[in-house]
């Protein structure tokens, strides 16, 4: 059957689509047969990793707050955790000559981490106030 150079486009654009969309079903079909039977909690789900980095829901993960602070003290060198932050202030913030904020925190791992030049927008903080921060 001829087909106009037009038509033959569309045909293949369609064949591609059902090819991806047939691919996609697959994986879906996959994932879904990983997951136990009937209702699961999604801390039970979730893999802490390096995929955290990009994982815009890390600072609500129970799995990632629970896990986090245990990998802050071990040296790495498989993969970079993500550049967050939480603890209780150790000191009352100080303020410099151009109103830039210093302190200390006390992190969920144990250990003291100075936070330096922190702009003038940032809220208030008291001593031993929870803090969470990230990169
Ligand atoms: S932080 Fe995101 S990517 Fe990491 S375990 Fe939790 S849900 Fe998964």
């Amino acid at each position: 059957m001829l087909r106009s150079s037009g038509a033959a486009k569309r045909y293949r654009g369609r064949k591609a689509v059902a090819r991806i969309r047939d691919r996609a079903d697959e994986e879906r079909r996959q994932l879904l047969a990983r997951l136990p039977p009937g209702p699961a909690e999604a801390a039970n789900l979730a893999t802490v990793g390096i995929h955290c980095r990009w994982c815009d829901v890390r600072h609500l993960c129970s799995r990632y707050r629970a896990e986090a602070p245990r990998l802050w003290a071990i040296p790495r060198n498989d993969y970079p955790l993500p550049l967050d932050l939480w603890g209780e202030v150790a000191d009352a913030p100080r303020r410099n000559e151009s109103g830039e904020f210093s302190l200390r925190i006390r992190d969920d791992a144990g250990r003291q981490v100075a936070i330096i030049a922190l702009g003038q927008r940032q809220p208030t903080l008291a001593a031993n106030q929870p803090v969470i921060g990230s990169d």
